[in-house]
């Protein structure tokens, strides 16, 4: 029984919390030994992607097995590049490519692996139901989950996102996804409205409240298979930098990260918790600064305008991963999470105790790029160094640049890039000074004639594939919705 819920003692497998995505009393399953079980980081960083990852994998959820099957599943022939996550150097600093799976965004890396881990944790555990994956997503995961779970036998599939928070391309992106066990619909809301309808969903539909045959997980970063992938990068990028003579073997990295929910840089925690020599983690937020504020003043505060930005998939105000780092910088107090959590849902706002803050502080920085700034940075970084980057990434370039000057440390500095920029076209167009005529699918063309690289497979085309999917609804009729879907 390694992993735990954030909010109380109760204990299941890893391959039961694969299943379960979320723990009954609404915590997040953690593994609370991480750091105190031995990996063997250094032997890690001379093996092949694929082979780290395994190893990666094997350790955080050592419930599976075969292990090695499921990762070359997952992403053999499935990514352009065989590096997998390649890294480039961009001026002094590296920005490592997260964007090369099927759908052009980072979440590939995470939901290419997930069905692999969802079926053979089925298997393992002897369930016979099948599992509904519910997805919240503000672009990305939707696609994603939907390229990773369409047609994977003894699963479903269901994607709610906010009718007017997605991009054109995303939601081309989604609507056309084809598949036996899919189903995609539009929530008048935003990102946290779809994602509180799910948690409410997940809370309804439970015991007898399921019809027969079925049962709910989810593919959002509250489930630890999609984060135990993310781990693998962080490795790729330090075994590069070493292989490439740009670091000695033990020297800190920072890593900057473009933050919504806390999923990508917490599994940099994970690393570093791991051995890798993980240096400060910087969370770039956008507009939407509640975590940069979390990080600054120890009060996490909801109650705020939800701003909408260039990056929208890291429009979020309530970062659901947080919660595991919680625990982890309290020791494990499950009743301190659990009031934090109760606070947050009940008056929207809460404070963490200063001596952990101190924690968090020694792990983690915090940086903040508004959207003047992210299409300044963007031009920048074409014109000066002759790299096109997306609105995300760009958030985090920023936030790279202005911890680079505030500190003293001479550090290498790898940035994680989260999207392909034709996945957002008309703000990077715009940017660059481009012309910005025409729609998205247009403007996305435009684009690859000035930076002369070749759009990605997956978003390719999209503009002629039929329309799948039109429903829209409310949110707080979500519950509801499931309820029939599962019927
Ligand atoms: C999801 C997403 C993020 C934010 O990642 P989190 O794990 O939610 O912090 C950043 N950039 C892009 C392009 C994304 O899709």
């Amino acid at each position: 029984m390694l992993y735990q819920s954030t909010r109380s003692e109760h204990r299941v497998s890893d391959t039961a919390a694969i299943l379960e995505g979320i723990a009954p009393d609404g915590g997040l399953y953690i593994d609370p030994k991480l750091a105190e079980r031995p990996f063997d980081w250094q032997g890690c960083l001379t093996l092949p992607p694929l082979g780290m990852a395994e190893r990666i994998l094997s350790h955080l959820l050592p419930g599976f097995a075969n292990m090695g099957a499921l990762v070359r599943r997952a992403y053999e022939g499935k990514f352009e590049s065989e590096e997998l996550t390649p890294l480039r150097k961009v001026g002094d600093d590296f920005v490592l490519e997260l964007f090369h799976g099927p759908t052009a965004a980072f979440k590939d890396v995470a939901l290419s692996m997930l069905p692999q881990l969802v079926t053979a944790a089925r298997g393992q555990e002897g369930v016979k139901d099948r599992i509904v994956i519910l997805t919240a997503t503000s672009g990305d995961t939707g696609k994603a989950a939907l390229e990773g779970f369409h047609d994977v036998e003894g699963t479903g599939i269901l994607v709610f996102y906010p009718d007017a928070g997605v991009s054109p391309v995303q939601k081309a992106q989604m609507v056309t996804q084809a598949g036996t066990n899919v189903k995609v619909c539009a929530v008048r809301g935003n990102f946290d409205d779809c994602q509180t309808g799910v948690k409410r969903a997940f809370a309804a539909l439970t015991g007898d409240a399921l019809p027969a045959g079925c049962r709910l997980s989810s593919a959002n970063s509250i489930n630890i298979g999609r984060l135990a992938p993310q781990v693998v990068y962080y490795f790729i990028a330090y075994a590069e930098l070493v292989r490439r003579g740009e670091i000695a073997l033990g020297d800190k990295v920072d890593y900057v990260v473009p933050t919504g929910n806390f999923g990508d840089i917490l599994a940099g925690y994970f690393a570093k918790l791991m051995g890798l020599p993980v240096g400060t983690l910087v969370c770039a937020s956008n507009a939407n600064r509640v975590l940069t504020d979390f990080l600054e003043t120890g009060v996490y505060d909801k109650r705020r305008d939800f701003l909408k930005t260039a990056s929208p998939s890291m429009d979020i105000l309530v970062s659901s991963n947080l919660e595991r780092l919680l625990f982890l910088a309290s020791g494990g107090d499950t009743a301190l999470v659990a009031d934090c959590m109760r606070k947050l849902s009940a008056e929207g706002v809460y404070r963490f105790p200063e001596e952990a803050m101190a924690r968090i502080r020694g792990d983690f920085a915090a940086g903040c790029c508004n959207e003047e700034d992210c299409l300044k940075t963007i031009g920048r970084v074409w014109k000066e160094l002759g790299y096109l980057c997306d609105t995300h990434t760009a958030v985090a370039m920023k936030a790279a640049q202005d911890y680079k000057c505030a500190q003293k440390a001479d550090r290498k500095t790898v940035v994680l890039s989260t999207a392909s920029p034709y996945k957002f076209p008309a703000a990077v167009l715009k940017a660059i000074g481009g012309n910005t005529e025409g729609d998205e699918f247009a403007q996305m063309e435009r684009l690859a004639e000035i930076a002369g690289v070749p759009i990605p497979r997956g978003l390719r085309g999209l503009k002629e594939r039929p329309v799948l999917y039109r429903d829209v609804i409310d949110a707080d009729a979500i519950v509801e919705y499931v309820r029939q879907q599962l019927n």
